[in-house]
């Protein structure tokens, strides 16, 4: 993994990053990715120091704005393998609205949401997937609010092309589905459920502890299942991921936890594929396309556009 590896992270012992950070090595090696033609874009957050732990290109940007950025990068430069790296308070919070039509424009890149259910590193304050009764500086008396689930919001918008899940604990499956995300031909959403040892030190201890807590998705072109891994986790489920109401129903799960490829269709357009008339790919072109519409309006007599 050496060709991608860079720095020694920075993130606590025990972190969830760490074994994300691993398996998208893996990926890179695997895929064999050009360090040169690959970049990862990140917002704030403790995972978002991502880019700064590989050897390709990155930019560490703003809260909540990684995607408006992968998207600059890759508008303009369509041949990168772009990812983009976000926590559960940057894309779900903040980043709302970039997620949402990030979606619906479904350019060709591999978005990667870690989600801890917490702002790890600003210290403990409670995010939109925090858990009822999640106690945190923000939420002394415990959380209120039911948790946004990331994986039904994405189901929810009609143009989603890939939507898959993971948890960190999970390496072999986690890599899998990068995999399968980084090979759809669209914009891949995975949400990696990832443990916070500082902060949320027992939220997933249950389903870690247990494997059969754990549902794997199992389809003909999906995860990997070897003898070894099925014999752990034995809790299987045959799903088709083009049949996005079970989709849906099973993202709203949360014992056992669902992992695997939810939801895949090839056959939605990447926005940077949609055909543009060649002669708007100039600003003379616009300006032409411009003066050409104004010419199209007729004001009438009393001043009304028409
Ligand atoms: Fe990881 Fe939590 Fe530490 Fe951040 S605060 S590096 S999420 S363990």
């Amino acid at each position: 993994l050496e060709d991608y590896q860079c720095v020694v992270p920075r993130w606590c012992v025990g972190c969830g990053d760490h074994g994300v950070l691993t398996a998208v090595q893996r990926l890179c090696r695997d895929e064999k990715l050009p360090p040169e033609k690959t970049v990862f874009v990140s917002g704030i957050g403790c995972s978002s120091r991502f880019p700064h732990y590989m050897s390709t290109y990155g930019f560490h940007g703003l809260h909540g704005r990684a995607l408006p950025i992968a998207e600059g990068v890759k508008i303009k430069r369509p041949d990168l393998n772009v990812f983009v790296i976000m926590g559960d308070g940057d894309c779900c919070s903040i980043g709302t609205a970039h997620w949402i039509h990030a979606v619906r424009y479904n350019m060709n890149m591999t978005a990667i949401v870690l989600d801890n259910g917490i702002y790890g590193l600003t210290k403990n304050q409670a995010s939109p997937t925090s858990q009822i009764g999640q106690i945190s500086n923000t939420t002394p008396t415990g959380s209120r609010l039911e948790p946004l689930n990331p994986i039904s919001v994405t189901l929810g918008i009609s143009n989603a092309s890939f939507v898959a899940q993971a948890a960190d604990w999970m390496p072999d499956v986690t890599h899998d589905i990068i995999q399968q995300a980084f090979r759809h031909k669209g914009f891949s959403f995975v949400r990696i459920l990832q443990r916070c040892p500082e902060f949320q030190a027992h939220r997933y201890d249950d389903w870690v502890r247990d494997p059969e807590r754990m549902l794997l998705l199992k389809h003909d072109n999906g995860l990997h299942i070897g003898p070894e891994l099925g014999r752990v986790y034995r809790n299987q489920e045959l799903h088709d991921p083009s049949d996005r109401n079970r989709a849906r129903e099973i993202a709203s799960g949360h014992d056992p936890i669902p992992v695997g490829i939810l939801y895949k269709n090839p056959n939605i357009p990447c926005y940077e594929e949609l055909q543009v008339p060649d002669t708007m790919n100039t600003s003379e072109g616009v300006s032409d396309f411009l003066e050409a519409e104004f010419d199209k309006v007729t004001i009438n007599p009393k001043g009304a556009t028409i």
